[in-house]
């Protein structure tokens, strides 16, 4: 059965090497790397995947553009505007292998996607069974972008459709924590899946310890929930058994290489498995299948080669 996914973030440009030195270039970003998860591990079962994002009509926005058809990600959201450009992100490694980041995303396109009347995702709203979206997304759009992508997250949900919000949160793209935590509220209220990293919660609460952050999103309003913990098994809560928190287990991993994306990984995972109709529990153990394998490599999206007993 053909389930229709729409994802709404930002992807940027990688620029990654030693400061004044040689750089490789790639992309990336949160909700991308989930969408190209997302369809992987979810094409078998007819999952499609739309990435909804603003690019620039320069060279290398077209770049971008392909290099997301090649993954088999839909463009037909993505929304082109003369003039600006894609945001972009260094990653400057230091002699020791230590990573810094450095970010230029103030006027990236994506941040102005609902700046005309109708936008791509509003106008295809109705072919989509679910819209993926996260903290990062709300945090880039201007607040009337915002109102509009809440509005399209009620829109879908009333008609029986999954919304699905991750709580990736960057302090450094909120005026304050407060603001965040109004925004980040909304979203909760308005999802039918949260997707909540306990750490995120914590430092977007405030509250002192884990185990409060924890207990904190145990009483967050959206139907299903799911609280990953790194390498802890992962709390479950559905509407299929009301009040009850079952635990799905994680992976065991020798060597963890780099967790970039681990979260990505394991939401691409669950929302394939999800979709395809799996319950929570058993979607979640898939989820934390493929951020175990996402972990044991470097880089945000790993080879597909070392996915096939997961695609
Ligand atoms: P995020 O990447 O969103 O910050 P977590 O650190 O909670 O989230 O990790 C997301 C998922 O990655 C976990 O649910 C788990 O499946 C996997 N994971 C992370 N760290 C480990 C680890 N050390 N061992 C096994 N799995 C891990």
């Amino acid at each position: 059965m053909t389930r229709r996914v729409a994802v709404i973030g930002e992807c940027m440009l990688e620029l990654k090497g030693q400061a004044f030195g040689p750089m490789t270039q790639g992309y990336g970003g949160d909700t991308f790397n989930t969408a190209v998860y997302l369809k992987r591990c979810g094409d078998a079962a007819g999952v499609q995947v739309a990435y909804a994002t603003a690019l620039g009509d320069d060279g290398l926005s077209t770049g971008l553009l392909e290099r997301w058809r090649d993954q088999g990600i839909d463009t037909r959201l993505v929304r082109r505007i003369p003039g600006r450009m894609p945001g972009l992100y260094l990653i400057e490694v230091d002699p020791a292998g230590e990573r810094s980041f450095h970010y230029w995303r103030d006027t990236a396109a994506a941040k102005a996607y609902f700046d005309e009347a109708v936008s791509p995702l509003e106008h295809h709203a109705e072919d989509f069974d679910a819209l993926y979206l996260s903290g990062i997304t709300l945090a880039v759009l201007p607040p009337a972008g915002r109102e509009r992508l809440f509005a399209l997250m009620e829109r879908l949900r009333a008609r029986g459709a999954q919304v699905v919000f991750d709580n990736n949160f960057r302090p450094r793209l909120w005026p304050d924590r407060a603001a965040a935590r109004d925004t980040f509220e909304r979203a909760f209220s308005l999802a039918t899946i949260a997707l909540v990293t306990a750490d995120d919660h914590q430092a977007l609460t405030g509250l002192d310890s884990l185990e409060a952050a924890i207990a904190q999103a145990q009483s967050l309003p959206t139907p299903e929930v799911l609280i990953k913990r790194g390498a802890s098994p992962t709390l479950v809560h559905s509407a299929q058994a009301p009040r009850h928190w079952a635990e799905a287990p994680t992976e065991e991993v020798a060597r963890v290489v780099d967790t970039t994306a681990a979260g990505d990984a394991f939401a691409g995972g669950y929302l394939a498995r999800r979709l395809a109709g799996a319950d929570a529990v058993s979607a979640a153990v898939f989820g934390n299948r493929v951020a175990a394998r996402v972990i044991q490599h470097p880089g945000a999206i790993i080879p597909i080669e070392v996915m096939g007993d997961l695609v």
